[in-house]
């Protein structure tokens, strides 16, 4: 058997049966030792897909019912004291995960620069932190039974704390020592498990710009820990960027092996030098774990050749880049997907071939006829996937000679803008999507299983747009929406319309606990066909006097949400994507529509791991967005609106995109976030969220018109917007009612008084 290596293996279930066993029990429809079962038969299935797909480096503990730094704070016994008294092991730990009616759950944010999310423990001063590798040793034993000799994950110490955040406020880093500790002694007790064991320790955390404290960290915490036992061998495992300064220094402990993402982190193939006059085995990603599409199998081989000029072949073994976690399960299941596009495609299983393909060549081995067949595949893949690269050329000349920039400069426009569209100061508005009822979302599903006519669909959307318009009216907003009843999901509408993109049946990736997300695949070139959202717009703004809102998704969130393919710089996706947004916003605005927003809602998601690459995504982000909208005429009012509200560190590259109107989710943090705004001199208007949507309560108007006055101890009132803090679209119609007449109600008392 050829050496190959995987980091880690997705663990929801090929048919995302470990979300659905998780969802039951929550709902009270079945015991927790059901949801064991479960998770036992997959862990099983897990294992042995990757021993059948002839894996030599197989994980245990990649498995979770929720997220991977929950297990690892209990396994160190971070329990913050608000979950202290909960005896139960299995209540302790959803309530951790999700709250409990009255219990705040952990928070909860993205995982570097993907779109999973870990549960961030709370660490305190007073914390004792004991040992429990229960969860560890139960799935080691599971695997040794089924004859597998795993590797056992575990988060590393230092991306720990980092990622931890202080229950009394202060640094993670201050009580570091007992961190190592407790972690000398998990290294201890997995010791017991067998004679030898190979020890996972991903410390992801070392592709960040590391401040000299936590580089001299590293030294002595991979010293002591490579001490902790003599049976057992620590494979120091990064991704998603290089980790040059680490490196350096790692191959100075005695750290078995080091494991480095040559996919997301090109330019770890400049430090292999360090690994000269050491001992260190090299565990090279080559098989990307991001990403969906075949790997190129010769291109990687070459790689690992390339590698092999620095470290000797024997200390190689080839690697995904990062836990196959971050990409969907398997093909097997895709059955309406274009075959061409199938076959350019390799998901987890996939690339478990793959990988074993790329080991027994780079190890020159000899391929059995299956393998034979699978490489003569992949090569046929690869020359149709190229051909899939072409662009077409009236597409290029088009783009040429196009302005990012606007007519008029922001204070001429407004003054323009404010003449024509006549609103009061504190406008209020909403951020675009009302509640997708059942009845609306069964119009869609009917109308896409060809079950009704067309005519029918249009019929219920209508109807949906009418009442929408209806109860804006009546409520007295000012600026109104149509409300998106024809969008299920923001990227998926504007994908399926799209040229460019394909849609997978069963391409899930979790996201956070049982949520899982199905991103568009983004094969070829992109571009418009025809009008995506003029008629729903257009029908809206016809049904009422007052202004509607035209609604789009931006180019970046668009790309951000989508898997882009390998070979293409992400700037000339985002680039293609903006001019057929660009057209549609023409559109728009050539059929009357006077404001047009475009939500770029995960702008800040594509932000790059290291400083030095940030500039470079700053600058093509922001072009893209510009381009979609630059030919908005001076009178046409531009909107934006991200689902964030930390603007520190962003707050240039906001006022550089130019929009009019900025709408962002302040409504948990109250104005502590929107002083940036005034900091910088921030000069368009803003409409900071009054009130949370994300919880079903609804606020009174006393409390909202509270929030407004705040808002203008740091805003003036001539700059602000009043609307909610994101779109509607998740709540019921009940509560949206209540809560936008009091809305409405806060906004005039604090004009009027
Ligand atoms: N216009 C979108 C909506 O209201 C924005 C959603 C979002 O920001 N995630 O649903
Ligand atoms: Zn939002």
């Amino acid at each position: 058997m050829s050496k190959n290596y995987v980091i880690g293996f997705p663990r929801i279930g090929e048919k995302r049966e470990l979300k659905k066993a998780l969802e039951s029990f929550w709902e009270g429809g079945c015991e927790f030792s059901e949801v064991r079962k479960v998770a036992k038969e997959l862990r099983k299935r897990h294992l042995l897909y990757q021993k059948n797909s002839k894996i030599e480096y197989i994980s245990v503990n990649d498995f979770s019912f929720y997220d991977n730094m929950l297990d690892t704070a209990l396994m160190i016994n971070a329990v913050s004291k608000r979950f202290k008294g909960i005896e139960d092991k299995t209540e302790l730990y959803f309530a951790m995960a999700r709250g409990r009616d009255d219990l705040k759950a952990l928070e909860m944010t993205k995982w570097f620069n993907t779109n999973y999310h870990y549960i961030v423990p709370e660490l305190s001063e007073n914390d004792e932190y004991r040992a429990d590798i229960s969860k560890i040793e139960e799935e080691y034993k599971e695997a040794k039974e089924l004859g597998i000799n795993p590797k056992i994950n575990i988060i590393g110490p230092i991306t720990f704390a980092a990622l931890s955040k202080r229950e009394d406020g202060g640094d993670t880093f201050e009580f570091f020592e007992k961190i190592l500790r407790v972690y000398e002694d998990v290294v201890r007790k997995i010791s017991k498990l067998d004679k030898e064991i190979i020890l996972q320790i991903e410390e992801p955390i070392f592709v960040k710009d590391l401040n000299s404290k936590v580089l001299s960290l590293i030294k002595p915490s991979y010293d002591r820990l490579s001490k902790a036992a003599d049976n057992i061998k620590i494979a120091l495992i990064t991704y998603f960027e290089h980790a040059k300064e680490a490196v350096k220094i790692l191959v100075n402990t005695p750290v078995w092996a080091i494991g480095l993402d040559f996919v997301y982190g090109k330019e770890n193939i400049e430090i292999l030098n360090y690994f000269k006059n050491s001992d260190k085995v090299l565990i090279a990603g080559v098989v990307d774990g991001r990403n969906v599409w075949i790997n190129d199998i010769e291109k990687s081989v070459k790689l690992l050749e390339n590698i092999s000029k620095y470290i000797p072949k024997q200390k190689i073994i080839p690697s995904t880049s990062c836990s196959l976690l971050h990409v969907p399960f398997t093909l097997k299941y895709e059955k309406r997907l274009d075959n061409k596009i199938k076959s350019m495609l390799s998901f987890a299983v996939e690339k478990l071939e793959e990988l074993n393909l790329i080991s027994k060549i780079f190890f020159e081995e000899k391929l059995d006829e299956k393998e034979e067949k699978a490489l003569a595949k992949n090569k046929e893949a690869m020359k149709l996937k190229n051909s899939f690269s072409q662009k077409r050329e009236d597409l290029k000349k088009k783009a040429e000679n196009l302005s990012f920039d606007r007519e008029l400069e922001f204070k001429d426009r407004i003054k323009i803008q404010h003449s024509i569209l006549k609103y009061p100061i504190l406008p209020t508005t909403t951020i675009g999507s009302f509640p997708q009822t059942k009845e609306i979302r069964e119009v869609r599903r009917k109308f896409k299983d060809s079950l009704i006519s067309k005519e029918e669909y249009e019929e219920a959307i209508k109807k949906y747009i009418d009442e929408a318009i209806a109860f804006q009216e009546e409520i007295g907003l000012d600026i109104l929406v149509h409300g998106e009843p024809e969008r299920g999901d923001m990227v998926e509408y504007f994908g399926s319309l799209l040229e460019g993109f394909a849609f997978s049946e069963n391409g899930w990736v979790q996201s956070y606990g049982s949520r899982c997300v199905k991103p568009p695949l983004i094969y070829k070139e992109v571009y418009r066909k025809e009008p995506m959202t003029l008629k729903w717009i257009t029908y809206a703004q016809s049904r009422t006097k007052k202004i509607v809102k035209g609604m789009l998704t931006g180019p970046v969130t668009i790309l951000n949400w989508s898997f882009v393919r390998d070979d293409r710089e992400k700037k000339d996706v985002a680039f293609e994507i903006a001019l057929a947004i660009r057209e549609e916003v023409e559109d728009l605005q050539n059929s009357g529509i006077k404001i047009i927003q475009v939500d770029e809602a995960a702008f800040k998601e594509g932000y790059p791991l290291r400083e030095d690459k940030i500039k470079d995504y700053e600058k093509w982000a922001v072009e893209s967005f510009k381009l979609s909208v630059s030919l908005a005429k001076p009178q046409t009012q531009i909107h934006t609106h991200m689902c964030y509200s930390d603007f520190n560190d962003i707050i240039k590259t906001i006022e550089a995109m130019d929009a009019d109107v900025i709408s962002i989710e302040t409504a948990r943090s109250g104005n502590e976030l929107l002083k940036v705004f005034k900091r910088v001199g921030y000069t368009r208007e803003i409409g900071p969220g009054v009130y949370d949507i994300h919880s079903p309560r609804i606020p009174s108007v006393e409390e909202m018109q509270k929030q407004i006055e705040s808002f203008l101890e740091v805003l003036p009132k001539e700059q602000l917007w009043i609307n909610p803090d994101c779109g509607l679209k998740t709540r019921k119609w009940k509560e949206v009612k209540e809560s936008l007449k009091n809305m409405v109600k806060a906004a005039k008392r604090v004009r009027d008084s």
